[in-house]
């Protein structure tokens, strides 16, 4: 069996501050070793545990953190952007679960660098009535191709917010959020020891969910009005305030990438 991590930096044991997921800053250096660490461990569980194969999709910035040099040498990463599924590329029906490492809570949350997609862009995200993650938004894409979700790490607002999804879902937490910009960490040996353990426990033992989105309207807003003055330029956008605008064709799928362009479109405006 195929199973898939999508893998960020945010959430990762020790990391605390944007510098930290910053390429072009030194402290960026032993932030990235944590995450390819951590990122093997989860490998290394979910073959301990059974898989037949590994997929690991970088999903933090430019995409390109994973160095694929110090990956166990059994999984394919996919490195790189732009992508159409973003952090959730590579997904098909053949996968038979998702797991999420190093993930970090919504841009309402009190989470340590908490955001959606883009912090700077981003404001608030709903899918239905919902407020929604990064976790949430990918678990549904997952859910289009009928592929569920089996793990998440990160820190304990992520974990909260991810067991209002699915409740008893199989989880690390990496470090306790004492402010967007401080955590009390939990030890990186120890984490990936865990991460070992639970992922190896949950493909063993089949535990997954699919994880599918009630509703499929997306509504958001944006941080300043500027950045939602290009998304008319979509006919599926309909900005319904100075900083709101809804996506309704009918399709997750659609709306979710139609959701991204505008994200996009936003950080053009911003330049
Ligand atoms: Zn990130």
């Amino acid at each position: 069996m195929k199973y898939m991590f999508s893998v960020d930096i945010e959430g990762i044991s020790g990391v605390v501050s944007w510098s930290q997921a910053d390429m072009s800053n030194k402290e960026y250096d032993k932030a990235r070793e944590s995450m390819i660490k951590e990122t093997n461990a989860a490998v290394k569980g979910a073959y301990d545990g059974g898989a037949g194969s590994v997929l690991v999709v970088d999903g933090h910035a430019n995409m390109r953190n994973l160095i694929p040099e110090e990956l166990d040498e059994r999984v394919e990463v996919i490195l790189g952007t732009p992508r159409v599924k973003c952090m959730m590329e590579g997904l098909n029906k053949d996968i038979a679960g998702v797991g999420f490492i190093g993930y970090h809570s919504s841009a309402v949350s009190y989470g340590t660098l908490a955001h959606t997609y883009s912090g700077s862009v981003v404001d608030k995200i709903y899918v239905g009535e919902k407020m929604a993650s990064e976790f949430a938004l990918n678990s549904y894409l997952a859910s289009q191709y009928g592929v569920p979700v089996f793990f998440i790490s990160g820190d304990q607002e992520t974990i909260k917010e991810a067991q209002e999804l699915y409740p008893g879902i199989p989880h690390v937490i990496t470090k306790y959020s004492t402010g967007r910009y401080s955590a009390r960490c939990i030890h990186p040996k120890k984490v990936r020891k865990k991460i070992r353990e639970e992922i190896k426990r949950a493909v063993r033992e089949k535990e997954s969910k699919l994880i599918t989105p009630k509703e499929t309207v997306i509504r958001a807003s944006f941080t300043d009005t500027g950045k939602l003055d290009n998304l008319e330029l979509l006919p599926e956008v309909d900005r319904t305030g100075p900083k709101e605008f809804v996506i309704d064709t009918g399709d997750f799928e659609k709306n979710y990438k139609i959701f991204r362009a505008c994200t996009m479109l936003a950080h053009a405006a911003s330049q």
